[in-house]
C-alpha cells in the first residue's frame, strides 16, 4: 500500500480546484494499492469533500488551529475541519514553520488537536539548507520529532510523518532516493523508540513522474507528498500511473 498525498497549497482558486478534482475523478485508480488524499485550499474544501464521497479519494486540511472554538480571527480548528469531513491534516509543513513562524510547540498542539478531533495528522519534518550544510540534519529532525512525541499518547491513534527537506520543496532539487531512504529509515527507528509503533513515513520535495518510482521502490518509504506537480492534471495522473505499475 502506497500513499499519494497531494498538497495543492495556495496554487489553485475555487474554480480551478473543483475543475481539477472533477478531472481526476474521471480516472479509475487502483484502490487496492493506493491511499490517496487531496489537501485543497480551504475555500474549495467542502465542494471537494462532497465530490469525493464514495470514491478512492480522501480530503485533508493544509493546516489546523489547535483551539476548538473562540475569538481567533481567520483560524479554522481541527474540530471544524473534522465536522466538514477532513480525514487528514498537514501539520508543521515547512511553509507554516518558516513563512508563518510556527514553532515546534505549536506543531505539538496541532497534532493533539487533530487527535482530539479524530483527524489523522501528517506531521511534516525536515532540515533547512543551513542545517544540511552544518551537518545538523539529524539534530533538526530529532528536535521536531521530540517536540511532538515526547510524552504523547499515540496508542490507538493514527499518525503519519512526511520527511520533507526544506531545500527540496519546490526547488526541483529533490533528495536522492538513497539519501531519502537513509533519513526515513533512521526516522522510523527513532519513532519505534518513542512510540513502540510502526508509523508510516512519506517523502516529499520535488517529486515528479520521472523520479517518483525511485522513492516508492525504497524499503522504508511508504509514499509521497506531492506539491506543485499535483496541481497539473497530466503530470499528476502520469505520476499516479507510474506508482500503479509497481
Ligand atoms: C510540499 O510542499 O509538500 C511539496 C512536496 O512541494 P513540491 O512537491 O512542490 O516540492
Amino acid at each position: 500500500m502506497k500513499y499519494i498525498f497531494a498538497n495543492w497549497k495556495m496554487y489553485l482558486d475555487f474554480d480551478e480546484s473543483n475543475i481539477l478534482m472533477n478531472r481526476l475523478l474521471q480516472n479509475d485508480f487502483d484502490g487496492d494499492s493506493l491511499v490517496m488524499a487531496i489537501f485543497p485550499t480551504t475555500l474549495a474544501f467542502t465542494e471537494i469533500e462532497k465530490a469525493t464521497r464514495e470514491t478512492l479519494w480522501n480530503v485533508g486540511a493544509q493546516n489546523v488551529a489547535w483551539v476548538e472554538k473562540g475569538a481567533y480571527t481567520g483560524a479554522i480548528s481541527a474540530h471544524m475541519l473534522a465536522s466538514a469531513g477532513a480525514k487528514y491534516a498537514l501539520v508543521g509543513h515547512s511553509e507554516r514553520r518558516y513563512v508563518f513562524g510556527e514553532k515546534d510547540e505549536d506543531v505539538r498542539k496541532k497534532v493533539e488537536a487533530c487527535f482530539d478531533a479524530g483527524i489523522i495528522p501528517v506531521l511534516c519534518v525536515g532540515e533547512t539548507k543551513e542545517d544540511y550544510a552544518d551537518d545538523k540534519r539529524q539534530y533538526r529532525i530529532k528536535k521536531q520529532l521530540l517536540a511532538v512525541f515526547d510524552g504523547l499518547e499515540t496508542k490507538g491513534r493514527d499518525i503519519l510523518i512526511a520527511y520533507e527537506p526544506v531545500w527540496a520543496i519546490g526547488t526541483g532539487d529533490a533528495a536522492t532516493p538513497a539519501d531519502a531512504e537513509d533519513v526515513i529509515g533512521w526516522i522510523k527507528k527513532e519513532l519505534q523508540d518513542f512510540t513502540k509503533q510502526e508509523i508510516p513515513v512519506l517523502y516529499g520535495g520535488s517529486v515528479d513522474k520521472k523520479n517518483v518510482v525511485s522513492y516508492i521502490e525504497q524499503d522504508s518509504i511508504d509514499g509521497v507528498l506531492v506539491g506543485h506537480v499535483s496541481t497539473q492534471y497530466d503530470e499528476f495522473v502520469d505520476l499516479i500511473r507510474e506508482i500503479e505499475k509497481q
